[in-house]
C-alpha cells in the first residue's frame, strides 16, 4: 500500500502518542475490557504498575470474571473500589488512541448506543503483532526497512485523468469559497457543505487538501468506495505524491502497516473509506467527505456509525475543518446549519423534462440520440422486460415457487424475489409473453436510434466513462466518480420508478444518483429526464441544479412521518417489556413488532443529544430488557 520510499532517517516513535517513558501511567486506571456487549459497557478499575510503561490507548491484559481478557487503558481514575486487581501485562507497545481520539470514540459510543469496546476495536485495523517491534530508550520503534509497493497500490494510484487540471476555483467562483480556504489555511475549523459545479468535483477536493497542507496541517479524505477508485481519490493522491497514502483494501498486514505508518506521522494526507475517518493523522486540519450523501458512508456493522457524523465530531474535538461535498448533499447535511459553499452562478447543464413515449422512448430523446457523439442513458431497471403471461396456457405469469414477478435478464427468465428459473405455476411452461422495458431493451432501441455505437454496462462490469463516439447504458452501479466527462447528452429514464420504491429515503438516494449522472453532461451538455410528474420536487431540483425544493418538501414529509431529518433512529430488540420501557423515554416515534419471540422497536428521537437515551438503554441492557441496538437502520 505504501508505495512511497520510506525515509531511512526515521527513528522509533510510539504511534499515536509520545514515547512511553514520558506519559506512562501508574496507579488506579480505567480499563475498557474487550467485551463488546452493552450490558458490560462501562469502565472497570485496575491497578497499573509503572514498570509496564502503559498509558492512554495501551492494550493490556487483565483478569475479568475469572478469565484473562484484553482491554484498553482509558486513563487515570478516582473511582477506586475496595479491591482492585492489577493489570497483568502490556500486550502491545502501540498506543491505539490518544486522549482526543478517545473523546471521539466515546462520542461514537454514545451517539450510536454502541459498546465502547466495539467502537475502539473498529477504529483501527486488526493487529498484526509482528509489525510492532520494540526500539531502544523505553520508546517503541516500528519495523525498519521500506515496505514494498504492491501491484495493487500501484494500480490504485493511477494518475488522475489529464483533463482534470487543478485550477484555483473556490476563491473566485464559489460563494463562501474564500471563507473555506481561509479556514483551511489558518486552521480555523468549522463545517462546510460544498456543492461543486459539474466540472469541479475533483478539482475542489484537491484545492482543499493543498490549502490545508500549505497551512501546515494534515488531511483525511473519505470516499464511499475504492473499487473503482474514485477520480477524486486518484487526483488527491496524485497531487500530494509521497505525502499521501491510500488507506483501504490490501491484506491484513498491509492495512496494519499503513495504520502504524499514519500514526507515526509519515503521511500528511490519508485517503480511504469509512474506517479512515478514525485514521490517526497528526495535526488534523481537514476531514473531507466526498459524495457525502452516498449510502456507503454508513457502516453496516456495529457500531453502525455514519462517516459524516464522526467527521463532524472529530472536527469539533481536533479543531479540524469538515467539508461535506456532494452534487446533492444529504438532507442531514442540509438541516444542520453548516456553511454552504456553492457556485456563484448557475453551473449546471440544461435539463429538459419530457413525458415518456411508448416503452419509455420520448420522441425528443430519440431525436437527441441521433446527434449525440458521447452520451449516457441512465436506466435503473435491469433486464429486458417482465413476463406478463404464459404462452402455453394463458395464465398470468408468476413464479411457480413463490409467486414473485418474473423478469427476463441476459436471455433467462428468473424470479426477482427468489431467483428461481421462471416456470409457469399452472403448466410449468417456460415461454412467456414479455412486457419490454429495462436496460437491455433500452440498449436495443437506442442502438437503432443513435448515430454512434451503443453499449451497456452490466452490473458485473467495471464502470467506465463513455468513449468518444459512444453512448453507454447503465444503472445505479454504473454511476461513479469518474471525473468530469463533458458528455453531449445524459438521459434519466424511468424517473418515476423512484417514487414507487419503498423506504423513506429511496427518493433521496435516487435523486443523488440523478445529480451525479447529470453532472457528467457538464455545463454545456444536455440532460433529458423522462417523467410523468414534471412538477415533482425531485425533478424540479434536478432542473434547477440545486436541492432546495426537494429538501423543503422532503423535510416536512419526513417530519410528518415521525422520522424528522437529523433525529437519531434506532432499531432496538429485546424482551416483551422493551416497548413499554422505551415508550417511557418519550421518543418521537415508536413502532413495535414481534419477530421470532422477540420485540423489535423502531425508535425515532427528536434531533439533539442522545446521552440520556443511551444511558437508559445501557441500564435496560444490564437488566436484560434490551438485547441488541442498531443505530440508523435503513428506512
Ligand atoms: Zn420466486
Ligand atoms: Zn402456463
Amino acid at each position: 500500500m505504501s508505495s512511497a520510499a520510506r525515509s531511512p532517517s526515521r527513528t522509533g516513535v510510539t504511534p499515536g502518542a509520545a514515547p512511553t517513558a514520558v506519559d506512562a501511567l501508574s496507579g488506579p486506571v480505567s480499563i475498557c475490557v474487550d467485551r463488546p456487549v452493552l450490558s458490560l459497557d462501562r469502565p472497570f478499575t485496575y491497578a497499573l504498575s509503572p514498570d509496564l510503561g502503559a498509558g492512554v490507548g495501551s492494550l493490556v491484559q487483565v483478569a475479568f470474571h475469572g478469565r484473562r481478557v484484553r482491554g484498553w487503558v482509558l486513563g487515570p481514575t478516582d473511582d477506586v473500589p475496595a479491591r482492585v486487581a492489577d493489570v497483568r501485562a502490556l500486550v502491545s507497545p502501540v498506543r491505539f488512541f490518544d486522549q482526543r481520539m478517545l473523546e471521539v470514540l466515546r462520542w461514537v459510543s454514545e451517539r450510536y448506543v454502541a459498546p465502547l469496546a466495539a467502537v475502539i476495536a473498529r477504529s483501527h485495523p486488526p493487529r498484526v503483532a509482528s509489525e510492532e517491534v520494540a526500539g531502544g530508550d523505553g520508546g517503541v520503534g516500528l519495523r525498519g526497512g521500506p515496505s514494498a509497493p504492491s501491484a495493487r497500490s500501484a494500480r490504485l494510484r493511477a494518475p488522475a485523468p489529464a483533463d482534470a487540471p487543478v485550477l484555483p476555483r473556490l476563491s473566485d467562483a464559489y460563494v463562501n469559497g474564500r471563507a473555506l480556504l481561509d479556514a483551511l489555511r489558518a486552521g480555523l475549523g468549522g463545517s462546510f457543505v460544498l456543492r461543486p459545479g459539474p466540472a469541479d468535483e475533483v478539482a475542489v477536493a484537491v484545492e482543499c487538501v493543498l490549502e490545508v497542507l500549505a497551512g501546515g496541517r494534515s488531511a483525511v479524505v473519505l470516499v464511499p468506495e475504492v473499487e473503482p477508485l474514485p477520480a477524486t481519490a486518484a487526483a488527491v493522491l496524485e497531487a500530494v505524491g509521497a505525502e499521501g497514502v491510500l488507506f483501504a483494501g490490501g491484506d491484513r498486514r498491509e492495512r496494519y502497516r499503513t495504520w502504524l505508518d499514519i500514526a507515526s506521522g509519515r503521511y500528511r494526507v490519508v485517503v480511504g473509506t469509512r474506517p479512515a475517518v478514525f485514521a490517526p493523522a497528526r495535526d488534523l486540519g481537514l476531514v473531507y467527505v466526498a459524495r457525502e450523501s452516498h449510502a456507503l458512508h454508513r457502516e453496516e456493522r456495529a457500531p453502525y456509525y455514519h462517516v459524516r457524523d464522526v467527521a463532524l465530531a472529530r472536527g469539533r474535538v481536533e479543531g479540524a475543518t469538515v467539508v461535506m461535498a456532494a452534487f446533492l448533499p444529504s438532507l442531514e447535511a442540509q438541516v444542520d446549519g453548516h456553511v454552504e459553499v456553492a457556485h456563484r452562478r448557475r453551473a449546471w447543464p440544461s435539463v429538459e423534462v419530457v413525458a415518456p413515449g411508448p416503452e419509455g422512448r420520448a420522441p425528443r430523446l430519440v431525436a437527441a440520440l441521433r446527434s449525440t457523439r458521447r452520451g449516457f442513458l441512465f436506466a435503473p431497471l435491469p433486464g429486458y422486460g417482465v413476463a406478463r403471461v404464459c404462452r402455453a396456457c394463458g395464465e398470468p405469469a408468476a413464479c411457480a415457487a413463490c409467486g414473485g414477478t418474473l423478469r427476463s435478464e441476459e436471455g433467462v427468465v428468473r424470479c426477482v424475489v427468489c431467483g428461481a428459473v421462471g416456470r409457469c405455476a399452472r403448466c410449468a411452461g417456460t415461454d412467456f409473453g414479455i412486457a419490454r422495458g429495462g436496460a437491455e431493451r433500452v440498449e436495443e432501441w437506442a442502438r437503432a436510434a443513435a448515430g454512434v455505437p451503443v453499449r451497456r454496462i452490466g452490473s458485473a462490469e467495471r464502470p467506465r466513462a463513455p468513449r468518444q463516439d459512444e453512448v453507454l447504458v447503465g444503472g445505479v452501479e454504473a454511476v461513479k466518480d469518474l471525473g468530469p466527462l463533458d458528455l453531449d447528452l445524459v438521459a434519466i429514464l424511468d424517473a418515476d420508478l423512484a417514487s414507487r420504491r419503498p423506504g423513506l429515503s429511496a427518493r433521496e438516494r435516487a435523486l443523488a444518483t440523478w445529480f451525479e449522472a447529470a453532472a457528467w453532461a457538464g455545463e454545456r451538455g444536455r440532460v433529458i429526464v423522462q417523467t410523468r410528474a414534471a412538477n415533482d420536487p425531485a425533478v424540479q431540483a434536478l432542473v434547477a441544479g440545486r436541492p432546495d425544493r426537494f429538501a423543503r418538501s422532503e423535510i416536512s414529509r419526513r417530519a410528518e412521518a415521525g422520522f424528522p431529518v437529523g433525529g437519531p433512529v434506532f432499531r432496538v430488540t429485546g424482551s416483551s417489556g422493551v416497548e413499554e420501557a422505551l415508550r417511557a423515554l418519550g421518543p418521537r416515534t415508536l413502532l413495535a413488532s414481534e419477530v421470532e419471540g422477540q420485540t423489535v422497536c423502531l425508535v425515532a428521537l427528536d434531533p439533539g443529544p442522545t446521552g440520556p437515551f443511551a444511558r437508559a438503554l445501557r441500564a435496560l441492557a444490564e437488566r436484560g430488557v434490551v438485547a441488541r441496538v442498531e443505530a440508523e437502520p435503513h428506512l
